[in-house]
């Protein structure tokens, strides 16, 4: 109810905050676009006033000009002139004085006529000359405006003075190159112009008569019309009819628009007067008119970023933390605390995100697990299994891919989701782990190499979605005991490991009638002394005898089993009363007889009640002593050579031999040789099957029958199915053989009638 309390009430508070973050947001990008706006007004302001400043000095300009004009109209007037071409003459001399030099040529008005001074003919008056007209009837002084002449081609302002009592001229206009007359000269050039990207002065139409400014950046020409140039980067149609209706009514204004996507201020003045106005056109970068201002918006905004990032972080972090609260509460049960690494609950919920994350890909599910972990923890303890676990895990992860995983399942037994595009590769990957597992050396008891079993179930297989049952089917794959392993001690989940199943089940539902009902039989197989040229012996082997189909199943098909059920032990006991009862029976009936090797499993090896249950038998049936020979197979060794060597000298005492079996195949093979004293070595089928492919396999073979023989051990070779073989074995001096080249093995009668032939009469058969 707490947890479930706080978890809401987080949720309250992240919800709060959120919409608080939002509300801060929303209120400042109002309170930025106010002030931005603000902004754009503060600079609208500043055109303003520079344009009012620049209008001022232009007029100022204009008003030299007309002054200038004023004192060449006075000094006509002063002057008598005989007549019309005295006074032309007069006026073009006035302005070949020095402080109308600049003058570019002037006429003079008489009853509306306009006349030149160098051609003294009649000028027609244009359209653009209109104003000069118009000043000149009415007999004021003004400025006339800015026009291109057209007889000489070039743009000029006119100025326009009257003449008193003069019979030739009404007014005179003198045209000065317009450059002279509106460029800002000095410190008139102020900011408006150095801080503007354009400052163009136009003529009424719209005619761009100068480039004012120091720098133009549109590349605008004289005679453009500015009307098209600011329609063209505009692009925003009311504001250049605004402008024009500015422009019409001599205002001055400021107007903010965009340019290249920059917000930019436009800004229009006039000078001239009302007669021939002229406009000034500047246009600003807005921010190059707010610098101060805009880095304070620049501040505020890099302020306001930050801001944005670090509640961005903030909230992330909440929902991080959020969810890792939400993983530490569920890993209380998702993590071994012992050895640090998730569990199989933990691995099968993870295992199943990768795989539906990953659909592409192919997994298997591969468990490891740590051959006779409850023999080491119980011998070795916990610290020193513990350490053990540290490296497996510790090889393990670090063989992981991205995407893959493991747990520990508890036992010795780990768990991996592995990529699976190949069979080859990832047996390569497992092998990899078994060598790195086997070359762990740490304190291990000597001679003890860490060995690692296992099952896969491969992805494809399709037998289950559900990671938990293919986990299942992995360790059904490991657990497979009577079934051939693919590589090393691991095996692939199957179909016929299915079948296999069904007949473990039969086998598991069977075995205890089956013993009740007398199926398991006996079979004496037997052995040939080489150098007596004789029967040596044999050994007992059993077989299940199945009435339904009238056939033999050998121990290889359930013996694994057996030994994973513990129904060995029965089994085992059984075999050995049966053989007993046979060698009382055949020494009671006089036959030939030879004594008999009994198998013992290393399980029934450490029943409490092994020694006394196969003394008293042999006691029961009267079996005399050196009859019987128990073998046991090297792992029931390895693992406790003292146990063993007691056992082993027990038995001796009450007139048993021993031997080890399959010898080769294990772990410590020289080292049993010295610590147990037994009676007889058996030679692995191994050494028959590699011992004469090569020079050095014969050597160990050769070598390993010179030891045998030098302890006094007599020296059995199984599995010998050819007579090279046996000569070979005869020069590298074998006692005896036991294969299939001497005899199969056979059922009880059989292989009395096998040796009642082989029968010779030196032999030792029964007690006599
Ligand atoms: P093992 O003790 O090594 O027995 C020898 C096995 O080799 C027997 O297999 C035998 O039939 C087979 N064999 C003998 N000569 C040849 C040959 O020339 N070529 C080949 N290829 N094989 C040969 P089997 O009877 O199938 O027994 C298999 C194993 O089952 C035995 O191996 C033994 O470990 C176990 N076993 C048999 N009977 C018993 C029993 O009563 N108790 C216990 N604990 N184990 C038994
Ligand atoms: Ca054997
Ligand atoms: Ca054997």
């Amino acid at each position: 109810m707490k947890k479930v309390w706080k978890n809401w009430s987080r949720d309250v508070l992240i919800a709060m905050i959120s919409l608080v973050f939002v509300a801060m947001i929303v209120c400042c990008v109002i309170m930025l676009t106010g002030y931005t706006d603000e902004l754009h007004e503060q600079a609208g302001t500043k055109a303003l006033l520079f344009i009012t400043d620049t209008s001022g000095y232009l007029d100022d300009s204009l008003n030299t000009y007309l002054y200038k004009t004023g004192l060449a109209a006075e000094k006509l007037n002063t002057l008598e002139t005989e007549n019309f071409f005295e006074f032309s003459q007069a006026l073009r001399d006035l302005t070949l004085e020095e402080r109308f030099s600049n003058v570019c040529f002037s006429r003079f008005f008489k009853d509306g006529v306009e006349f030149d001074t160098t051609t003294n003919v009649e000028y027609p008056t244009s359209d653009e000359s209109s104003t000069v007209v118009r000043l000149s009837n009415r007999g004021e002084i003004g400025f006339a405006g800015i026009l291109t002449d057209r007889k000489y081609n070039i743009t000029v302002a006119a100025f326009c003075a009257p003449i008193k009592d003069c019979e030739f001229a009404d007014s005179i206009v003198l045209y000065y190159p317009v450059g002279d007359v509106v460029t800002l000269a000095g410190n008139q050039k102020t900011d408006y112009t150095e801080s503007a990207r354009t400052v163009l002065l136009c003529a009424a139409d719209g005619e761009v008569v100068n480039v004012v400014g120091d720098s133009d950046d549109f590349g605008v020409q004289l005679h453009d019309n500015v009307y098209q140039f600011l329609a063209r980067e505009i692009n925003d149609k009311s504001v250049t009819d605004n402008l024009r209706d500015t422009i019409l009514k001599n205002e001055l204004a400021t107007y903010p628009v965009l340019i290249e996507n920059e917000t930019h201020i436009l800004s229009v003045g006039s000078a001239g007067g009302k007669d021939a106005p002229i406009f000034l056109i500047g246009i600003y970068r807005a921010i190059d008119l707010y610098n101060a201002e805009y880095s304070t918006v620049s501040t505020i905004l890099g302020a306001l970023i930050i801001f944005v990032v670090l509640m961005i972080f903030f909230v992330i972090y909440f929902f991080v933390s959020r969810r890792r609260t939400a993983r530490m509460l569920l890993t209380i049960g998702d993590i071994d605390s012992d050895l640090d690494c998730p569990t199989q609950k933990h691995f099968e919920r993870e295992s199943a995100t990768l795989i539906s994350r990953n659909r592409g890909s192919i997994f298997s599910i591969v468990v490891i697990e740590m051959n006779h972990y409850d023999y080491i923890r119980e011998h070795y303890g916990d610290e020193f299994t513990k350490r053990i676990l540290l490296y497996l895990k510790l090889i393990i992860t670090n063989s992981l891919k991205l995407d893959e995983t493991y747990g520990y399942m508890g036992s010795g037994r780990f768990v991996l989701l592995l990529h699976d595009r190949d069979r080859d590769a990832l047996k390569d990957r497992i092998q990899i782990l078994c060598g790195l597992a086997h070359n762990y050396r740490a304190d291990m008891p000597q001679g003890y190499h860490i060995e690692l079993v296992g099952g896969i179930y491969e992805e494809r297989q399709n037998v289950t979605n559900d990671v938990g049952k293919m986990i299942d089917l992995a360790l059904e794959a490991k657990n497979a005991l009577n079934m051939e392993t693919d590589f090393g001690s691991f095996r692939f989940f199957s179909e016929h490991l299915k079948e296999r199943r069904s007949l473990n089940e039969y086998i598991e539902m069977n075995m205890n009638s089956a013993l009740e009902n007398k199926h398991f039989r006996v079979f004496y197989q037997p052995k040939y002394n080489i150098p007596n040229d004789r029967p040596d012996s044999c050994e007992a082997l059993v077989r299940w005898y199945n009435p339904e189909w009238d056939e033999y199943m050998r121990p290889g098909e359930f013996m694994p089993l057996f030994e994973a059920n513990g129904f060995i032990v029965k089994l085992d006991k059984y075999v050995y009363e049966q053989v007993c009862t046979y060698i009382e029976e055949s020494v009671l009936h006089g036959e030939v007889l030879y004594p008999v090797s009994v198998n013992v499993s290393r399980i029934t090896a450490l029943q409490k009640d092994f020694l006394d249950y196969y003394i008293s038998v042999k006691k029961k049936h009267n079996i005399a002593d050196r009859f019987i020979t128990l073998e046991f197979t090297e792992s029931a060794a390895y693992e406790n050579y003292e146990g063993l060597r007691d056992t082993v000298n027990a038995l001796h005492q009450n007139g048993f031999k021993c031997s080890i079996d399959d010898f080769g195949t294990g772990y410590s093979s020289y080292n049993i040789l010295k610590e147990i004293p037994m009676d007889e070595i058996k030679l692995d089928r191994f050494f028959m099957l590699q011992g004469l492919s090569g020079e050095r396999d014969m050597k160990i073979l050769e070598s390993v029958i010179k030891i045998a023989r030098e302890l006094n051990m007599k020296v059995v070779q199984e599995g010998v199915e050819t007579p090279e073989q046996l000569e070979l074995l005869r020069r590298l001096g074998c006692h005896v053989i036991q294969g299939y080249y001497y005899s199969k093995p056979l059922a009880q009668s059989d292989y009395v009638t096998f040796i009642t032939e082989h029968f010779k009469n030196s032999d030792f058969v029964n007690r006599h």
